[in-house]
Parts: C-alpha cells; structure tokens; sequence
C-alpha cells in the first residue's frame, strides 16, 4: 500500500530549509503532500496561491510530492487523503516545545497519523521564511535561504519595499 505523508505549514514563503525535510520525507513514504494550511481571518505576507506557485515551481522536479491548501485542521485533511504520517522539521528547542505540543494534539485527533520529525541541517538552523521575508524588505540577497528558481519572484514582490529601505550591501 502506498504510504503517504503531509508536510503542512505557512510556507510564507516556502525555503531550503522547508525543501529540505521535504527532499528527506521523499526517502521514507512514497507520496508527501505539501499542504498550505493558512487561517481565512489572518492575511500572510504573500497569498496562498501565490505561496502554492512558488511551491509548485520549487518541486517541480520532486516526483512523489504533491501541492495543495486547506484552512481545516491540519488532522481532517491528513484522515481526508489517508495518510499515515505528519511530516516536520525542527530546528531548535523553541521548534521542539511548539512541535511537541502539537504532536500530542494531533495524535489524540488523528491517532492513525504518526509525527515524524526530521532534524534541519546545520545550515538551515536559521532559515526562516519570517527571515526571508525581512531580507527581502532590503533587497539584501537571499542565497541559502530560497532556492535560486524562485529568488526572483520573492525579490520582485518585495521590489518596492527594498527600494524605499535602499539596501546598500553592508
Ligand atoms: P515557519 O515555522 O518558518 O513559519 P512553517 O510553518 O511553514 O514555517 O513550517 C512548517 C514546518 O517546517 C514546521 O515543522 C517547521 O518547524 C519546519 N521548518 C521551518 N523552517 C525549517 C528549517 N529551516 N529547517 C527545517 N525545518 C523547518
């Protein structure tokens, strides 16, 4: 039986680091379904379809995963496509404690889906899509942060904003 995971979150916008649990999720289940998860009464910084384009263009590549949205309980959709696992990463203790909380909620919502957490790579520690989003506020630039396919697209959203901030390199 196919064995299928979702990696739910904000992805506002999607990083390397988020790419990389992904890309490790991929070795153990056959499918992972990248699921946008957002609250219809809070605006983010980019839409969700935008956030879902970025996505879809950074994974296009990643036969196995698949992108879509919900503004459910992250445990409805999981029950919904039949998944066996909740796929996360943690970065460091603040991860842990939120995280940890979380698993405990889900599990007594949706016992059938396992938390599974990945550590994050010792360069992604401090990759955050709050970090990409202040970054590109002063058009500083954002190599290791995002994948370079969609460096762009964050740049040129922010383009405005950099230009009154006038980032000038140091
Ligand atoms: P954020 O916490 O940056 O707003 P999300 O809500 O989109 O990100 O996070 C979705 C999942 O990805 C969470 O489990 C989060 O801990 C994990 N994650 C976020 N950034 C990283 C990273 N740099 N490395 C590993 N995991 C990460």
């Amino acid at each position: 039986m196919e064995r299928t995971a979702i990696y739910a979150g904000s992805f506002d916008p999607v990083t390397e680091g988020h790419l990389d649990i992904l890309r490790r999720g991929l070795t153990l289940f056959d499918r992972v379904i990248v699921v946008i998860t957002h609250n219809p009464d809070k605006r983010g910084c980019f839409t969700v379809p935008e956030r879902e384009a970025l996505l879809r263009k950074c994974t296009r590549d990643m036969p196995g995963v698949s992108v879509d949205s919900w503004s459910g309980l992250t445990t409805a959709y999981a029950r919904r496509v039949g998944a066996c696992a909740m796929l996360r990463g943690l970065r460091d203790g603040g991860d842990w404690q939120a995280e940890q909380r979380l698993a405990l909620i889900n599990r007594r919502l949706c016992p059938e889906a396992e938390t599974v957490f990945l550590t994050a790579l010792p360069e992604h520690m401090a990759v955050s899509s709050s970090a990409v989003r202040e970054l590109a506020s002063y058009g500083a630039p954002l190599t290791g942060y995002v994948p370079a396919c969609i460096e762009e697209d964050i740049r040129a959203r922010f383009a405005e904003a950099a230009a009154r901030r006038n980032w000038t390199g140091v």
